[in-house]
């Protein structure tokens, strides 16, 4: 989350009346960065993850996994133990891990001490900075507790004990929620507001309905029994028999639901700001695509869903969106009707290439006409200034009221509250005011894995398939309307075997391939290249150059793509699509690995190549298959607290090596405990 100023948080009544205050300056500041730091360029390679857990607290008498609540306490032992760390060892203060507070009590979230460089060691040292980091974290929990790197907590919400210790939902006065505690969110002050200011400002509570998987004994129609239909504390408790819970559905009711999930995320510095905005463009049609491909959340409060992600959960789970703005009323208080949550995919592209024809912005994109004309006043292009002017559509939902007043030139904390609240699946990043740091994208969209060989093998491909989209100058481009439609089909149940995306035919420059008859060439990219091979990865790369021969746009959008399944997506498909992992080979081809470092490079592509061919399971399919075959499941799609403490255990055997999973992972995975030995000392 970013970043938690400490102050009174004022309620939605008051905080709405402060809303343009904070656009205003928040604009201000924008344009103090923006005049200090357009024309900043050079900045080498630096990235990094974050990775978030659950705590999970094992009760073995009982039979039940619970969450953990003591985020607090474990975030202050972690943060003594890494300042110790820091005190031993200051010359290499990067091997220090940091631990971050999120929304869930029962959530950490990790990220390397300071981000990897583009040297090659550095790709290697990944998967073993997660490893120390989990390892770390797993070390100073109470013994029956264990931080798993998993998306949704099966039965988050479902009846009986699911945190320690336990609370009653009757509690929920940030919510209102039928199923989970006040206690569940992070008691700073930040969060419970958040939670209640999107409530009052929506005027009523989320409501999210997932399809429920339709076993051989699940009940049609299936009207959930567990949930309390005839509750009456809050206000809002007859919205789930008015309407809000939809049969043969999982209804969901709270931010808790959606912002209470792990995922993984990784965020890039570029060159300057042309490169930040063309690899945001490059990796918007990708977004969908990894989504599906790191699908691990198949299980809601007790239920098997038919669907395999997180996504619509989290979306739905902070949609403060009114009646109005949701189209369901004509806009009468409201000024624009809102296709989406302030959590949801990429709505404009960003670059001012030539290549980013108009046509690829092909939604309904509201924005604050007052803020773009501020913003082209000031000198700011069209599709920048669209992209902020649409990003300020939005409240601000939390305004701390020591807060109000800021320097605008040095300050960016206005600008940040509305910036960090529009959740999107890619987020342009500028440089945040007094520090080194450069333009940023931060690539949003995937589910953390259960293990960290995993894990480091999504961030090492997304990192490396943004090297070869600046390199190679890859044209992703596709228009939002088909991202968004690849959106809802990466969550489907099985994408990756049934699914079919929309995807771009022809994606090399003009000049290195034929480039309108669809057939690729790959060798004819690298005879434009140089020769030397180069020592790490770079940042700074050429961008397109517009063709002499005078080819353009000359065909329609429409011809562009195709629907490609993901195996066709990631692999190629004969005489057609070379295939992303084909382009990572291209590229790795232009550096000087050693054969032992691009073994392991190739380990992490191989786990890509196999779960996108079908050949090893999504994390989403391992559990679902696990459930269903578990000898206490009655086939009626219900998730029992002896399944899921089963799952959870299992859970932890895989990452650990425990236990072999072959269909989930590949036999050279031998488990994540290996680097413990390292951290004895601590
Ligand atoms: P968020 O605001 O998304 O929660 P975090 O601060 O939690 O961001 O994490 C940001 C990630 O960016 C971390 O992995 C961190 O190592 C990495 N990072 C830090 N500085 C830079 C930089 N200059 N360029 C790119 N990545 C960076
Ligand atoms: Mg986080
Ligand atoms: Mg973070
Ligand atoms: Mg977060
Ligand atoms: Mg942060
Ligand atoms: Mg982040």
């Amino acid at each position: 989350m970013g970043l938690l100023s400490l102050g009174t948080p004022l309620p939605w009544n008051e905080a709405k009346k402060h809303a343009d205050h904070v656009r205003t300056h928040g604009i201000t500041q924008f344009l103090h960065t923006w005049d200090r730091l357009k024309d900043r360029s050079g900045d080498e390679l630096l990235w990094g993850d974050e990775i978030e857990y659950l705590v999970v607290s094992f009760d073995d008498k009982e039979k039940n996994a619970k969450l953990s609540l003591r985020q607090t306490e474990i975030l202050a032992k972690l943060n003594e133990i890494v300042d110790g760390i820091c005190h031993d060892c200051p010359a290499n203060v990067s091997e220090v891990p940091q631990f971050h507070p999120e929304y869930g009590r029962y959530m950490l979230e990790s990220t390397p001490g300071s981000p990897y460089t583009g040297s090659i060691n550095d790709l290697l040292s990944v998967e073993s900075n997660m490893r120390y980091r989990r390892s770390l974290a797993r070390k100073h929990l109470k013994p029956n507790e264990i931080p798993l790197t998993f998306t949704s907590f099966p039965r988050l919400g479902a009846p009986g004990q699911f945190t320690e210790p336990y609370f009653d939902p009757k509690d929920a006065v940030s919510s209102h929620s039928l199923f989970l505690p006040e206690e569940i969110t992070n008691p700073h002050a930040r969060f419970p507001t958040l939670t209640a200011n999107i409530r009052s400002r929506r005027g009523s509570k989320v409501a999210i309905n997932l399809p429920i998987f339709v076993d051989e004994k699940t009940p049609r129609p299936f009207i959930d029994p567990t949930i309390p239909w005839d509750r009456a504390i809050y206000p809002e408790d007859h919205e789930a028999r008015d309407g809000a819970a939809l049969p043969d559905h999982i209804y969901l009711d709270a931010m808790g639901f959606g912002m209470g999930c792990c995922c993984l995320q990784l965020t890039f510095q570029a060159c300057n700001v042309s490169e930040a905005r063309r690899m945001y463009d490059g990796l918007i049609p990708i977004g969908p695509i990894l989504l599906a491909l790191s699908a691990a959340s198949p299980l809601w409060r007790g239920y098997i869903a038919d669907v395999d992600c997180r996504w619509n959960v989290i979306a739905g789970s902070v949609d403060c969106r009114t009646p109005e703005e949701r189209g369901l009323e004509p806009l009468k208080n409201d000024r624009f009707r809102i296709p989406k949550s302030r959590y949801d995919s990429v709505d404009l592209y960003l670059s001012e290439d030539w290549v980013n024809r108009p046509e690829y912005n092909d939604t309904y994109v509201p924005y604050d006409e007052a803020i773009y004309d501020r913003l082209r006043n000031h000198g700011i292009d069209p599709l920048l200034s669209k992209h902020v002017a649409h990003l300020f559509i939005r409240d601000p939902i939390v305004i701390f009221s020591e807060n109000l007043d800021q320097d605008d030139s040095t300050n960016s904390d206005h600008f940040e509250n509305l910036q960090s609240t529009n959740w999107q699946t890619l987020r342009f990043k500028p440089p945040p005011p007094n520090s080194p740091i450069g333009w940023r994208v931060e690539f949003r969209s995937m589910e953390v894995q259960i293990t960290d060989f995993e894990n480091a093998a999504f961030a090492v491909f997304v990192v490396l398939l943004s090297r070869a989209i600046l390199k190679f100058n890859l044209n992703f481009y596709l228009p939002i309307s088909k991202v968004d439609e690849n959106m809802a089909r990466a969550q489907q149940r099985d994408a990756v075997g049934q699914g079919r995306f929309y995807f771009r035919k022809d994606v090399y420059p003009p000049g290195s391939g034929t480039a309108s008859s669809g057939s690729c060439s790959p060798t004819s990219v690298f005879n434009s290249e140089t020769g030397k091979k180069e020592k790490k990865l770079r940042n700074c790369f050429d961008p397109p150059v517009l063709p002499q021969n005078g080819f353009l746009n000359g065909h329609s959008v429409e011809d562009e793509y195709e629907e490609m399944s993901l195996n066709e997506i990631f692999n190629g498909k004969t005489g057609g699509f070379p295939g992303l992992l084909s382009f990572i080979q291209e590229y790795l081809d232009t550096l000087d690995i050693e054969p032992e470092a691009l073994a392991k490079i190739e380990q992490y592509m191989d786990l890509v190549r196999r779960r996108s061919n079908g050949s090893l399971m999504t994390a989403a399919t391992w559990m679902r298959n696990f459930v269903r075959s578990h000898p206490d499941y009655k086939g009626d799609s219900v998730v029992s607290q002896e399944i899921n403490y089963d799952l959870l255990i299992a859970i932890d055997e895989i990452e650990r090596g425990v236990r072999k999973e072959p269909g989930l992972l590949p036999e050279y995975y031998t488990g994540g405990n290996k680097d413990q030995g390292s951290i004895d000392g601590l």
